[in-house]
């Protein structure tokens, strides 16, 4: 493998991005922590930072690329509560309280089968 093909182009933010998602999902669990959630808020925050790639291996320090650490926390709170408000799936509250129906429909049917 050449040098060349060594390198690749990453975005300095990404990491800060996936750290800040870890950060508020963890002492906020209104957020969804699942994939499809945390893959969503990583693209909608990344797409609302500025562009910050460059070619990897770098001698250049990727803190000094990256983007302000507030300024990465800010777009992942607005990301997080994009999703929340419109996930890819049903919400979970909602589909809990369907669980909850159906299994206590079921109990009730079997009580009336005995
Ligand atoms: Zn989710």
């Amino acid at each position: 493998m050449t040098a060349q093909s060594a390198m690749k182009i990453e975005n300095a933010n990404y990491e800060r991005v996936i750290l800040a998602i870890e950060r508020l999902t963890v002492s906020n669990p209104k957020y969804c922590q699942c994939m499809r959630c945390r893959l969503d808020v990583t693209a909608i925050a990344l797409n609302s930072l500025p562009a910050k790639y460059f070619i990897a291996p770098s001698p250049m320090d990727i803190e000094e690329i990256a983007s302000p650490l507030l300024m990465v926390e800010a777009s992942v709170l607005h990301a997080l509560e994009r999703v929340l408000g419109h996930p890819h799936h049903e919400k979970p509250a909602h589909k809990k309280l369907t669980d909850d129906i159906k299994k206590s429909l079921e109990k009730t049917k079997e009580k009336n089968m005995e």
